[in-house]
């Protein structure tokens, strides 16, 4: 394992290139009020939800149309100065920093809806538009866009991470369900990839390349992708368990029984007592899972028997039913209100969030170690998992007046990642390497992956210009 490099990652390694007057001058006369260089507006897109922190970027532009980010693009390629963009600001890895320095490139406002397929079951749309507004936005179609991350996320953001969340188990994740993309490259072009046919053996696929690049390989300008029939039925139960472990056997052999569950989350006991508090729910505070159901009313609730079952068999005490769908609302909110839950419980704490994936079978051997160990630590944690993924999150409550506390999370999650990538598994479900990540890549791909990496990276982006030195050091 390179530990070093993780622990070196306490603060990231900062090296701005300059940013020449010429240049902020040449924004400012092309994008007028859509430039800023306001100290607040910069702070702001300087940073993203995790704790590593580094100096702003010089300024933002706020780019309306995908010729606005050609023009951004191509001025700071002239200047070979840095652009980040920027989504809705959720990510949790240092994604957003601007390490080198540079503009912050935001697409925010890139938020319409361009193209509405429903006979095909796909949508076009700009890169800013959040996943809530999406379905806010086609909820007369009878059609929905399943990938929820805990945050209101931007879909290019969301592209750009490979995102997923609670749903990924059974309508998998932003790979599965991007389509196609529009994107401004390095050097300012224009280039689409992939097309609204449901499969292509048309070249190498570049936007499966593009899914989960972070920024670092081209400005995403729209996105196609797949949508969902809403289901006929819908049903969702709480379970209450006497331990993690009987929550963790009854996720694993409902999953290896093949049982097509839409959502399957788990909650520690401390999770628990912490969403009771923010959202004022009563649930029992002992382990949980909380699942959902889509299908036929006949299929929903044969699968909801067959689990039943499985959670008597491990001792669940309680399967309590949200079936209207206000009931349904308020536990999923609660449950994306999760982490901002736990931020709650401790008052001025900075969180470390743990991301680790590992094949469904090796979900107990993983997550029952990291669960001791995170015990004993004494560092005040919570745990959530897309549990029916193979997917978990330790988030550590850190004091920051008490550094040892930071080292003591990142060992934790050091060991962790150690136990998942021996299992089988990946360092990072969903949130992405950022530059939190850098040297558990490096573990889990190999250097010769990693070099290969970097040198589609050197291809696509010879200056180096795009959210430079995230996912490897560059
Ligand atoms: C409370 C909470 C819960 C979360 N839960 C989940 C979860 O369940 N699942 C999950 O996957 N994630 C989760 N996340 C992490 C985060 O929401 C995701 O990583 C999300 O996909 C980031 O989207 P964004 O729009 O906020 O992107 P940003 O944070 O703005 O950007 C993220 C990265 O994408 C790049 N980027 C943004 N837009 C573009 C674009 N148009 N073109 C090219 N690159 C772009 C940025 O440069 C950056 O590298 C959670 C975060 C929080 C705070």
């Amino acid at each position: 394992m390179n530990a070093p490099d993780t622990f070196s990652h306490l603060q990231p390694d900062v090296s701005l290139r300059p940013v020449p007057p010429a240049l902020l001058a040449a924004l400012q006369a092309r994008f007028g009020v859509q430039y800023s260089a306001a100290p607040a507006v910069r702070e702001q897109h300087g940073r993203d939800e995790g704790s590593l922190q580094a100096p702003p970027p010089a300024a933002v532009v706020f780019a309306h149309s995908t010729q606005d980010v050609q023009d951004a693009v191509q001025l700071a390629s002239q200047y070979a100065v840095p652009v980040i963009p920027y989504g809705a600001g959720s990510s949790l890895e240092g994604h957003l920093l601007a390490v080198q320095g540079g503009i912050s490139l935001d697409v925010s406002r890139m938020n319409q809806v361009l193209r509405m397929d429903a006979e095909d079951l796909t949508v076009t749309v700009q890169p800013g538009i959040t996943r809530k507004a999406l379905n806010d936005a086609i909820k007369d179609t009878g059609l929905f866009f399943p990938i929820d991350p805990g945050a209101d996320a931007s879909i290019g953001g969301m592209t750009a991470t490979r995102a997923s969340g609670t749903n990924a188990v059974r309508y998998g994740t932003m790979r599965e369900n991007v389509l196609a993309l529009e994107v401004v490259t390095a050097s300012g072009a224009v280039i689409r990839t992939g097309t609204r046919a449901k499969k292509s053996s048309a070249g190498y696929d570049l936007t499966r390349l593009l899914v989960g690049s972070e920024g670092t390989l081209g400005v995403i300008t729209e996105v196609t992708v797949r949508l969902y029939p809403l289901p006929e039925a819908v049903s969702a139960a709480i379970c209450s368990f006497p331990s993690i472990e009987a929550a963790v056997r009854t996720t694993i052999q409902t999953i290896q029984l093949g049982v097509p569950i839409a959502r399957c989350e788990l909650l520690d006991a401390n999770s628990v007592r912490m969403v009771n508090v923010h959202s004022k729910l009563n649930l029992r505070e002992e382990p949980l899972l909380l699942m959902e159901f889509h299908g036929s009313p006949a299929s929903v609730k044969e699968q909801a028997e067959t689990v039943q079952e499985m959670v008597s068999e491990f001792g669940g005490t309680a399967f309590e039913w949200a079936s209207t769908p206000e009931e349904r609302t308020r536990l999923w909110t609660a449950r994306h209100n999760a982490y901002f839950a736990a931020v709650q419980s401790r008052p001025g704490c900075q969180v470390i969030t743990t991301d680790a994936c590992v094949p469904i079978s090796r979900l107990a051997d993983c997550l029952l170690d990291s669960v001791t160990e995170a015990d004993a630590s004494g560092i005040p944690y919570f745990l959530v998992g897309h549990v029916g993924d193979g997917n978990f999150h330790f988030g550590y409550l850190l004091d920051p007046t008490l550094p040892q506390e930071r080292v003591a999370a990142e060992q934790l999650n050091h060991q962790l990642v150690a136990r998942a990538l021996a299992l089988g598994g990946t360092c990072t479900g969903e949130h992405g390497v950022g530059i939190h990540k850098m040297g558990f890549l490096l573990d889990e791909a190999g250097e010769g992956a990693v070099a290969m990496m970097r040198a589609i990276k050197q291809a696509l982006d010879p200056q180096n210009i795009l959210n430079p030195g995230k996912i490897f050091a560059a």
